[in-house]
């Protein structure tokens, strides 16, 4: 069985006075068999966000990082300092940084390695556009950014893929669950086509695309989602917290 995932992407938003919320989720999570929660806030707040959650068993994860190690890249962050400051996950090839940036398939397969080699977990973000979807090409373009994405040493534990259709992220919109269902399973074929059967069957899927409390237990019925990757419902505790008691329940 994969692990449960609640992943938080904070995006650009959050000082550190919003590092009080992971101290509020600390206190509205479910006991014993909880699933994984991990909150990624921008990365100057990796290194305080990481003590504030550790004692809560939260864990912290980058937006992003670079796919050297070291050198003459200004301004940009590489996964060993994030493995530094006590985070454990990277999200990578988010929708927001192939659009904005240009992030290729290849530019993410690099990144994931680079932060494998530091330790962490890379979430790999994957999803069609409206556009893809409506010209019914939704499994073949993510058929494609799966076989780019990611690396051949992929594992059930250091690597987590994220299916967040670009037209739902942010939006309020929600592919139904057939479609989910049907996004999910593709996948899961290709990841044990790939990887095998037992890396294949282990690796958690998470869904991501305007994931909210009320919303997020219809979504976990889906077989194959093991967890979600949660963007603005994630910034409050209040917010975050019941999605996660969803996770726990499904
Ligand atoms: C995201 O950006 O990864 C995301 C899923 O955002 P939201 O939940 O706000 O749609």
């Amino acid at each position: 069985m994969p692990r449960k995932i609640a992943a938080g992407n904070w995006k650009m938003n959050g000082t550190a006075t919003d590092l009080t919320e992971l101290d509020a989720l600390g206190t509205q999570l479910p006991a014993s068999s909880a699933p994984t929660v991990v909150i990624c806030p921008p990365a100057p707040l990796l290194f305080r966000a990481s003590e504030v959650a550790g004692p809560h068993g939260i864990r912290i994860g980058a937006q992003n990082c670079h796919a050297q190690s070291t050198g003459a890249h200004t301004g940009d962050i590489s996964a060993a300092m994030i493995a530094d400051t006590g985070a454990d996950f990277a999200i990578l090839g988010h929708s927001e940084r192939r659009e904005a940036y240009g992030e290729t398939n290849r530019d993410v397969r690099s990144k994931t390695k680079a932060a494998w080699d530091a330790g962490l977990t890379a979430i790999v973000c994957i999803g069609e556009t409206g556009e893809d979807r409506d010209a019914n090409n939704t499994l073949d373009i993510i058929g494609g950014q799966l076989a780019g994405s990611l690396p051949n040493d992929v594992t059930e534990t250091n690597t987590v893929v994220a299916y967040e259709p670009i037209w739902a992220i942010g939006t309020g919109k929600v592919p139904n669950l057939d479609q989910i269902v049907e996004v999910h399973d593709f996948i899961r074929a290709r990841l044990i086509r790939r990887f095998g059967q037992q890396i294949g069957a282990a690796l958690p899927l998470l869904y991501g695309g305007s994931v909210k409390p009320d919303n997020a237990a219809t979504i976990f019925q889906a077989a194959n989602v093991d967890g979600a990757l949660v963007g603005g419902a994630s910034l409050k505790a209040n917010d975050f917290a019941p999605i996660i008691h969803a996770l726990a329940a499904s």
